[in-house]
């Protein structure tokens, strides 16, 4: 039977409840306990594809193609375990099944309301979403006394009761700041924190303290006291300069022994030797590269978070510091490119919308002009196919017809608006099986024997994730490989084009997918490894 350990924040948002949860996992992975991973999200949008990620930040693809909170990315970063569709809950979900539960009658007239329905379908969900494994870790997004948690908090409390303490744990993140006038650090915050989870019932069994400095050992019994904890069960979380230290930081003061022990689990010793093995690669970095990002958001860079963890990854794989350097898209959308010129390579990420296009379009030619090594990922892919048929196809103001509706050469279009020419439409609306208007999830590739991609992945099939409408347009493929466009990668059925190269330029990818979703610290990525050590061995 599956045991749970609740994952709660108090005192102020942004602790690191996401990388404590993924970091016990992946402890308890070592220990050879199946593990499974739940995000419940409080705010009211039913997912968060549809949120700006100037806001929220990026949105984290899943393999099944659910759009999810990008915390599901630092778990799938730690843990082996796959997160899925089943793993992030929001509170617009929540209410959005009860109501449709409400119009079909299943309440059978009854009232319906907060508590138990609410809490219910919450508990129904955390039961779906822990696929039976040995071990479920929840995390609470929010912080606890936040009006819009309550029905979450709540559920979690009765799972607390329904099952016993033996089956169900709780740990709660709170703050414990230092104070440099009086050279002091205060643990009255977290005192009011879980005075304040208390109030509703439930009592941690552990609480992780971020702070800036160790806490003292009389610090500890100190906070243990006023909260009901055992003092040994105050675990320090002190800033690190790298969050993949964080699992070496918990297993070194015993969370994993405190848990093991409270849920009387059995299970091997944790051996945490691929944290080691990276952290010892880290301190081991001799080079120095730099990567320019052209972007929309490039004053946001959660926006890009898988990405930006996906180079450092191959950074500390490859023995290079990679000193990531966004530039705003519409600053490229003259004539003037000189913070381009020391560029030791150039990627082109994802993004929905025609702001900075033509910044991104013209960073591409630069690229390829110039031979700086470039990677295009998603709507960086399709800048390139639209720039390589501008100037070296001369199909003038080709586009895709996401930002022109109208163009004579829509090189990049919706499925849809090519195969209809053909006569062999395929519509994908909400009941194709590639899902909503957006191609969503991990699809396989066929890769080219002797490409760059080949090289990087050593394999002819790899799995990618998608997320996005718009396609390399089949009818312009013969022309634009006539001219040296190389066509890598392919669906299954070769109807959908995958990966570009050029031919004559030394690193130039462009992929319709997001490899940057499955980028993982203890391996790196297999494409964004070649990609930087193309930058770091270029003469
Ligand atoms: N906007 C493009 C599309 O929908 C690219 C999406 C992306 O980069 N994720 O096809």
């Amino acid at each position: 039977m599956t045991k749970y350990i609740f994952i709660t924040g108090g005192v102020v948002s942004s602790l690191g409840k996401g990388i404590v949860a993924a970091s016990l996992g992946s402890i308890l992975e070592s220990r050879k306990l199946s593990v499974s991973l739940i995000k419940l999200d409080p705010y009211i949008n039913v997912d968060p594809g549809t949120m700006s990620p100037s806001q929220h930040g990026e949105v984290f693809v899943t393999y099944d193609g659910a759009e999810t909170d990008l915390d599901l990315g630092h778990y799938e970063r730690f843990v082996n375990y796959k997160t899925g569709r089943a793993s992030n809950y929001t509170t617009g979900q929540i209410y959005d099944s009860v109501l449709r539960r409400e119009r079909k009658g299943e309440y059978l007239g009854s009232t319906v309301q907060v508590i138990p329905h609410i809490t219910d379908e919450i508990i129904l969900n955390i039961k779906k979403g822990s696929f039976d494994k040995d071990i479920c870790i929840v995390e609470i997004g929010g912080t606890v006394g936040d009006i819009e948690s309550l029905p979450f908090i709540e559920a979690i409390r009765q799972m607390g009761v329904e099952y016993g303490r033996d089956l169900v744990s709780y740990i709660h993140l709170t703050l414990v700041p230092y104070i440099k006038a009086a050279n002091e650090i205060k643990t009255k915050p977290t005192q009011h924190s879980v005075k304040e989870i208390r109030s509703i019932g439930i009592q941690p069994d552990v609480l992780v303290c971020r702070s800036e400095r160790m806490i003292s050992v009389d610090d500890k019994k100190k906070i243990a006291l006023f909260t009901n904890v055992e003092a040994k069960a105050v675990i320090n979380s002190i800033d690190v300069e790298d969050i993949y230290e964080v699992p070496l930081l918990l297993h070194e003061q015993g969370l994993d022994d405190i848990i093991v022990e409270k849920l009387n689990l059995s299970c091997d010793k944790a051996s945490l030797k691929d944290w080691l093995n990276y952290k010892n690669k880290r301190n081991d970095i001799k080079n120095k590269i730099n990567i320019k990002i052209i972007a929309k958001y490039a004053n946001y860079t959660e926006s890009y978070k898988s990405l930006n963890e996906a180079i450092k990854h191959a950074g500390v794989h490859s023995g290079v510091d990679v000193d990531i350097e966004y530039v705003d898209a519409e600053k490229l959308e003259g004539n003037d490119f000189s913070v381009l010129e020391n560029a030791g390579g150039i990627i082109v990420p994802g993004g929905f919308g025609d702001r900075g296009i033509e910044g991104k379009i013209n960073a591409v030619k630069f690229a390829r002009e110039n031979n700086v090594p470039f990677l295009g990922i998603c709507l960086g892919m399709q800048a390139a196919v639209i720039e390589f048929s501008r100037n070296v196809c001369k199909l003038k103001n080709a586009n895709s017809t996401e930002f022109n509706k109208k163009c004579n050469y829509p090189v990049i279009a919706l499925i849809e608006e090519w195969l209809d020419k053909k006569g062999s439409v395929e519509y994908r609306d909400k009941n194709s099986n590639i899902g909503g208007t957006m191609r969503l999830g991990e699809q396989e590739c066929i890769i080219k024997k002797g490409s760059n991609i080949y090289k990087a992945y050593e394999a002819e099939a790899i799995f990618e994730r998608h997320r996005h409408r718009y396609e390399f347009n089949n009818d312009y493929r013969d022309s634009l490989e006539k001219k040296g466009l190389i066509i890598s990668g392919t669906s299954t059925d070769q109807t959908l084009v995958e990966v570009i190269e050029l031919k004559g330029h030394s690193w130039f990818v462009g992929c319709q997918f997001h490899p940057e979703f499955t980028s993982k610290p203890t391996t790196g990525h297999p494409l964004f490894k070649a990609f930087v050590k193309e930058i770091r061995d270029k003469k």
